[in-house]
């Protein structure tokens, strides 16, 4: 690949903030909530279908998280969970929203340092009042030219925010931690794509990793690496 790089997009959960950590502990105050009820093996796997089913209802994001955990407790304790505890995974929902956004290692320096060079874009699935939210709190929000926030990420959705922004997929480079939502469908539309890992990943999100070899793709062990691939690909002309 030799075309210059015009514009950088950016995941945000789990490439610009913690958040599948958040979604863990909210999942472990559930699972101890059940105890009494469940094994936590059997509790995680219900609360994970429900979930996928549910995604088509709801979409990403802990309103839809808070809804699949209350339907599980329901299924689970076969319509003995009381509305005491019902209130309890509500307040757990909450606190969720409400966490402080805590940034992962390198973004506060090197988002303000890029975004002197390159249009940046924030490409985002979730809930839009959420995202929304984090995106305030995270401070983050003056660097980025476009916010995208979407219902899925995948090789037509990033077609479509490209030709809305002007950009070719040969210019663009996306950074994100899900190889399945940030990676793989940039490289099938012929984009170039860095995947800096978190340390956890939702079940829904993993994907086999393509080859090292793959034109257009990078593997990061953190953001501090990016600057000097960055250095690497033809200059911004
Ligand atoms: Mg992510």
């Amino acid at each position: 690949m030799t075309s210059a790089l015009r514009a950088i997009g950016f995941d945000a959960d789990d490439t610009l903030w913690h958040n599948e950590s958040l979604f863990s502990l909210g999942q472990e105050k559930f699972r101890a909530l059940l105890a009494p009820y469940h094994s936590a093996e059997w509790i995680n796997r219900t609360l994970y279908e429900t979930e996928l089913r549910n995604l088509a209802h709801f979409g990403y994001g802990i309103k839809g998280f808070a809804l699949s955990m209350i339907e599980t407790a329901v299924e689970l304790t076969e319509g003995r969970i009381s509305g005491s505890e019902i209130g309890q995974i509500l307040a757990l929902a909450k606190a969720m929203v409400a966490a402080p956004v805590e940034l992962l290692p390198g973004v506060e320096e090197i988002v303000p340092r890029l975004a002197q060079s390159y249009p940046l874009l924030l490409i985002t699935k979730g809930d839009l009042f959420d995202q929304e939210g984090k995106l305030a709190r995270s401070g983050l929000g003056e660097y980025f030219t476009h916010i995208d926030i979407v219902r899925e990420k995948d090789a037509d959705v990033y077609t479509a925010i490209l030709a809305k922004h002007g950009i070719a997929p040969e210019n663009f480079l996306m950074v994100g931690n899900s190889l399945r939502s940030d990676i793989l469908p940039v490289l099938a539309i012929g984009g170039r794509a860095a995947h800096i890992p978190y340390a956890i990943t939702w079940q829904h999100e993993a994907a086999d990793a393509p080859e090292p070899a793959t034109n257009g793709f990078h593997h990061l062990a953190s953001l501090y690496d990016l600057p000097a691939l960055l250095q690497t690909l033809p200059a911004n002309g």
